[in-house]
């Protein structure tokens, strides 16, 4: 049955349509305003159009578009050393276009890891409930979510999918066909929950123990969105041997990242994986551009005071409706309420008062702005999620 267009109905977008967007607002074609508290999902970190990444990517544009990793790609050798200065465990990347692919690459690391270091048994991969790492073949069952599976075929063998925060059934799990942990600081699409610190230290103890690889799904709540460069480096002792990141990267031209110890990497060697885009002269400039932005003074600082402000308003908006927000979820500038009416209803109310927003997993309203905004931003988004908040009370 044909739809009203030539697209795959994957999506049920609104009926708006931006053409514009300029710091953290969007303008529709018929000039309508709108403050974007989504990003394009955590994507979209310095706002939109900001002029050094335009100008970053339309002066490569001007001079070399395309290599493939055939040949050196400019700027990719100083951009994995700059992220790998910023990270004292991490001292190789492969450049990915998306999330997934990172997610890909570093299961695969962590696989031939254990293949050429004496442990081809070591296949299995656990995660957790909650989790989503993808919608690739792979990286959808990593996630485990049934809904995304369905109808798929069969689920691909080597995953074990964990209860969150089950520690007894994590221990039982692990077994002489374990490779590794996988787990996402900052749970984003399960409903914005953070790990505990002493878990994230308490799964690098147990990797330890077992000889496994330790992999952190940072796609989301990495690139400056907790408020420093990536989540985990809230925690002291908590690193990972292995991290995916994408999203925020590029500020919104695709950009992604697979970053590994020496060791976890040391078998990736000629033939073992590829991309024909991955790290891109298009995406290094623009990745350079963005890595400059998030290193400026007070960019961190300033995510961090945003955030606690935004904090405090919600705590206000939830003594103010107790009857329709349950509780403050998230990290830094990836925050939300997990709400007792549904969701959707808030986010569209809240569209129509020219605010936007997403969900999350749990009956969660996920917010995750661009990185730059002001208090003054978020109290006009909190003024208009109060008039969506007083319209779904009213009318229900
Ligand atoms: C979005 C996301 C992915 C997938 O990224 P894509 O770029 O859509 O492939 C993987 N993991 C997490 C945690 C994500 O939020």
């Amino acid at each position: 049955m044909a739809a009203n267009n030539n697209i795959y109905d994957c999506y049920r977008p609104p009926a708006q349509e931006f053409v514009r967007g300029e710091g953290p607002y969007l303008y529709t074609k018929e000039g309508d305003k709108y403050l974007d508290f989504i990003a394009g999902i955590a994507v979209a970190g310095f706002g939109h159009a900001h002029p050094k990444l335009v100008e970053a990517l339309t002066s490569q544009a001007a001079n070399l578009w395309h290599l493939s990793n055939m040949f050196k790609n400019p700027g990719q050798a100083e951009l994995a050393k700059r992220y790998c200065d910023q990270l004292e465990w991490a001292d190789k990347i492969f450049f990915t276009n998306s999330g997934a692919e990172a997610v890909e690459c570093a299961m695969k690391t962590a696989r031939r890891y254990q293949y050429d270091s004496g442990h081809p048994e070591r296949v299995d991969i656990i995660t957790f409930s909650g989790a989503f790492h993808g919608r690739t073949m792979s990286t959808v069952t990593a996630g485990g979510n049934p809904k995304y599976m369905e109808g798929f075929g069969p689920a691909i063998p080597g995953f074990i999918n964990l209860e969150f925060g089950d520690h007894e059934a994590l221990k039982a799990a692990i077994s002489d066909t374990t490779a590794a942990i996988l787990v996402e600081p900052v749970q984003g699409e399960g409903g914005l929950r953070p790990l505990p610190p002493e878990c994230l230290r308490g799964l690098r103890a147990m990797c330890d123990e077992h000889g496994l690889m330790l992999i952190y799904d940072e796609v989301q709540c990495g690139a400056g969105r907790t408020g420093k460069l990536f989540a985990h480096q809230w925690v002291e002792g908590g690193h990972p041997d292995i991290m995916a990141a994408a999203k925020g990267m590029g500020g919104g031209y695709p950009l992604g990242a697979c970053i590994a110890s020496a060791e976890a990497a040391q078998y990736m060697v000629p033939g073992t994986h590829g991309s024909t885009y991955g790290g891109g002269p298009m995406a290094m400039a623009v990745g350079h551009a963005a890595l400059d932005l998030m290193e400026e003074d007070g960019f961190m600082e300033n995510v961090i005071q945003v955030s606690n402000f935004l904090k405090q308003q919600f705590e206000g908006l939830k003594d103010e409706f107790p009857d329709m927000i349950e509780e403050l979820r998230g990290k830094g500038l990836l925050m939300g309420l997990k709400l007792k009416v549904p969701n959707v209803d808030v986010r569209m109310k809240a569209m129509e008062h020219g605010l936007l927003v997403g969900t999350a997993g749990d009956n969660v309203l996920r917010m995750a702005p661009p990185l730059i905004i002001t208090e003054d931003h978020v109290r006009e988004a909190i003024e208009a999620l109060r008039k969506a908040l007083t319209d779904v009370k009213n009318k229900a």
